[in-house]
């Protein structure tokens, strides 16, 4: 089952045009930019090898022949650069495998807002650090159960924003890059689990307002940001498609969308490679 849906991801991936994704038509030869996914062989040991990237579990796939990592590069990672894969095999000494991150640009955003949006007050800033550890914690989840599927459903109806990976300057100054997609819809619309899973956190912090987060397998988890209302509760099992809450406009934000960010290996991904190739504006 696992294999089939892994084969209609790569299928899916593989179908947009090169520049749009990760994963490039050359495959299966691994093909990998900031912000993308790294397929990474592994051989074929009796037993799934463990993979370390910066000190994190990755997420590793049987397919036909041999195994495969499925690796989240960070949209920090230089572009030329050679990324060290850490492998642990039954039996065997560990070893290194290296993956080449190739080059892609993000366009850069700049907006104007009031200065106390941009300079946090003390207690907000002691709130955000806070808030901050715990998510950074939360990332890092890894259950050894494999996801049911590594494609994802659309989370919420709606024209998606190819925003992932900007860089953003708040009155000049440089804030983190954008880490996922927003989704514009209005204020209490539904929004669907997409993909099956377990809510890990449940949460209202001061960017992301209300939001949950979904525990996939392996280290692969998806985020749901700005909600008006949540529906579950930490430790709910959730179908792929389930309503989990509703779309609004807390935390910092200008308008009701949805924020939806999809993390593999703590690192955030851009969620329009695992959603097929509808509709992206
Ligand atoms: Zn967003």
């Amino acid at each position: 089952m696992l294999r089939r849906r892994f084969l209609e991801f790569l299928a899916a991936v593989t179908s947009f045009p090169l520049g749009h994704c990760a994963i490039a038509a050359a495959l299966p030869k691994p093909a990998a930019v900031p912000g993308g996914i790294a397929v990474v062989k592994l051989g074929s040991d009796p037993t799934a090898p463990i993979a370390r990237f910066g000190g994190n579990r990755v997420l590793v796939v049987g397919e036909e022949t041999e195994w495969l990592a499925v690796v989240g590069i960070p949209l920090e990672a230089k572009a030329g650069s050679k990324l060290p894969l850490a492998i642990e095999r039954a039996g065997r000494e560990p070893s290194t495998v290296k993956f080449a991150i190739g080059r892609k640009q993000y366009a850069t955003q700049r907006l104007t807002v009031k200065p106390g949006q941009v300079e946090l007050s003390p207690e907000d800033l002691a709130r955000y650090e806070v808030e901050r550890a715990h998510l950074s914690q939360m990332r890092k989840t890894f259950t050894e159960a494999a996801p049911e599927s590594l494609l994802l459903v659309q989370p919420c109806e709606g024209l998606r924003s190819n925003t992932f990976g900007q860089r953003r300057f708040f009155n000049g100054q440089s804030r983190n890059p954008h880490n996922g997609m927003d989704i514009p819809a209005p204020e209490g619309a539904p929004i669907f689990a997409a993909g099956e899973a377990e809510v890990i956190d449940v949460g209202d912090y001061f960017f992301s307002g209300n939001t949950v987060t979904l525990d996939h397998g392996q280290g692969f988890l998806t985020l749901y940001a700005h909600m008006s209302a949540v529906e579950v509760a930490v430790g709910d099992r959730v179908a792929t498609g389930a309503r989990i809450g509703r779309v609004g406009a807390t935390g910092r934000v200008t308008g009701p969308h949805l924020h939806f960010s999809v993390f593999l290996n703590s690192v955030a991904v851009d969620p329009a490679l695992f959603l097929g190739n509808a509709e992206e504006k």
